[in-house]
């Protein structure tokens, strides 16, 4: 991308809302590392860093991992900030708190691009993806960095080609202090699920970088201290098999010449079953986990959602497919779909006995804006706008008998016994599957080695002393350490107990059913230094 220039030098502060803790984000993990504070790093807002006009200064702060300082607000001439539906009320107090310091602020990212009038407070809003707002902005705010008078909305006609992104700013984050790391390949999807927002945000026929971009931003992470995981963040991606099936060779090839220095994970639908020469490839680039959204067991709901194509094969074998290429598959749930009956949480407790998969994100049904399922319920005046309800959605159940559900699945589905068995379904069916790199001098390097026993000694501290699971802990870990099997006792115990305790607040009532609720949960622990 061709950097603007000769505009008027700005101080642009960046600030990434912090999360409400969620299961997915593994917060209680946190603890157990070696000073993880943060889910994974905010893309878009590091992409908006690098696009910066030549000459403008830039603070980076992800408030997951500290909060801005009045030093910050002072500093800056502009505030930008970017975030999800589920940070809304943050990404408003960073507003309010900016212009308590005078000054001017910008809201970006999905969550203004679909609902505007959820930030009535910021100065300028940038609907849209990068392109023509962008540079509009920016050359506005060379101009003029007073607050407007009032709210100047600047929308994306024209996006810039993802081939011309710019490398995200990744030199400005600590990033060995996020559990994952993220890189995105493309994005938009294809299909048209009910509930789903991406194909109305970002189009259905998918946008891509070039092979050449994706590994130079992981080049680029690796230079500024990324080890683990990488997660493509992409909507699906297999949205546009050929151009998967393009990169792939490219994440081999890196791979082999980087030592296998990280493994990578994905989204994408449970239709890549179908595809063995891209699960092939997928394996031999070292994928180790792919998250499908299954949503449900049932046909006839899949059906209704306009989800068919999760049963172009059928799930449980499409499960075991994924499992003998190594590929460990994560799942979304829902409930309180208008097919749900009484019978409907026995059935998710069965599929996930069936299908071993450890870790099930299980949500009660949320209507977003911009969504086919949302039009619906609004037509059929279902929306409920309560703050103190799990749910927007006046379910066909009645409300406490769907909440009373979801609470039984996370008590049983996540018990001690039930999550170590999985794991261990997992270690004799789907990791003897993967390839095993050898111990390359990027995988043990110093800090690796320093941190990989950290976390054991916090793991064997946390889970196998103070833990009130130990017993059900040491059946899973003593064999694990014994076969010198240290990678697997450290992943399968950070995220065993992560589910474990956020399970059990769920099933007590002190979590809320829906990631994208307004309601608060329980605050969860500060990772520890
Ligand atoms: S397949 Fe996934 S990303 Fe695509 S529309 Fe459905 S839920 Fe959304």
């Amino acid at each position: 991308m061709k950097k603007q220039t000769g505009l008027a030098p700005r101080r642009i502060l960046c600030v990434f809302p912090k999360y409400s803790p969620s299961f997915g984000t593994f917060e209680y993990a946190y603890p157990l590392t070696d000073g993880v504070k943060a889910f994974m790093p905010p893309q878009g807002l590091l992409l908006i860093a690098a696009a910066l006009p030549d000459g403008w200064s830039v603070r980076f702060i992800d408030e997951n991992i500290r909060a801005a300082t009045v030093d910050d607000f002072e500093w800056a001439e502009v505030v930008f900030v970017s975030g999800m539906h589920i940070q809304r009320k943050q990404i408003n107090d960073i507003c309010r708190r900016a212009h308590r310091y005078g000054r001017v602020t910008a809201l970006g990212g999905p969550s203004v691009s679909a609902c505007p009038d959820y930030y009535p407070e910021f100065d300028y809003l940038h609907i849209g993806e990068l392109g023509d707002a962008t540079d509009d902005l920016f050359k506005r705010l060379a101009g003029d960095v007073s607050r407007p008078q009032k709210q100047m909305v600047l929308t994306t006609h024209e996006r810039l080609a993802m081939v011309e992104f710019p490398l995200p700013a990744y030199e400005l984050i600590p990033l060995r202090k996020y559990f994952l790391g993220s890189i995105q390949f493309s994005s938009g999807c294809p299909y048209q699920c009910e509930f789903c927002d991406i194909p109305g945000l970002y189009g259905r026929n998918p946008r891509l970088k070039s092979p050449q971009q994706v590994t130079a931003e992981l080049d680029k992470m690796v230079a500024n201290g990324l080890s683990g995981a990488v997660y493509f963040v992409d909507d699906n991606f297999i949205g546009n098999r050929r151009a998967v099936l393009e990169l792939l060779p490219h994440l081999v090839e890196w791979q082999e010449r980087n030592g296998y220095a990280v493994q990578f994970a994905c989204e994408a639908t449970l239709n890549i079953a179908k595809r063995p020469e891209i699960l092939q490839l997928m394996h031999d680039a070292f994928f180790l986990t792919v998250f499908c959204g299954i949503e449900t067991p049932d046909p006839n709901a899949l059906k209704a959602m306009s989800k068919e194509h999760n049963m172009m094969v059928p799930i449980l074998e499409g499960v075991k497919t994924l499992n003998s290429y190594g590929l460990e598959v994560v799942s979304g749930i829902i409930l309180g779909l208008d097919t749900d009956t009484d019978e409907s949480g026995e059935g998710i407790l069965d599929f996930i006995d069936q299908s071993q998969i450890p870790l099930l994100t299980i949500n009660l049904l949320q209507a977003l804006p911009k969504t086919p399922l949302w039009d619906r319920l609004a037509r059929a005046g279902r929306l409920i706008e309560n703050t103190d309800r799990d749910s927007n959605v006046d379910f066909l159940l009645p409300y406490e008998q769907v909440v009373e559900t979801w609470r039984d699945c996370m008590g049983r589905a996540y018990t001690p016994e039930k999550m170590f068995a999985r794991f261990q379904h997992q270690i004799e069916h789907t990791y003897p599957n993967r390839i095993h790199p050898p111990p390359t001098k990027q995988r043990l390097t110093t800090a690796n080695i320093k941190r990989g026993l950290t976390m054991m000694a916090k793991i064997i501290w946390h889970a196998g002393v103070r833990g009130d699971y130990r017993r059900e802990f040491w059946k899973f870990a003593w064999p694990r350490l014994k076969a010198g099997d240290v990678e697997r006792f450290i992943s399968c115990s950070l995220v065993a107990h992560h589910l474990i305790t956020f399970a059990r607040g769920a099933s007590s009532g002190r979590q809320t059913a829906s990631y994208y609720s307004d309601k608060p949960g329980e605050p969860l622990p500060q990772a520890a230094e």
